[in-house]
């Protein structure tokens, strides 16, 4: 399972086709509203670990 990077629910990355690369990184989310979100500032979204 895979994390929404905006509103860190669990996304199933078998079955969702909302996904956004970033910096080599693929993520996924939980409805458009989420992707275009990240889509505005993958930067700000993109590295949830550092
Ligand atoms: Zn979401």
């Amino acid at each position: 399972m895979a994390t929404d990077p905006i509103c860190h629910m669990t996304v199933d990355e078998k079955k969702s086709k909302l996904t956004s690369e970033h910096e080599g990184v693929t993520f996924y989310f939980c409805s458009p509203s989420c992707k275009t979100i990240f889509d505005s500032d993958p930067h700000k979204f993109g590295h949830p670990k550092h």
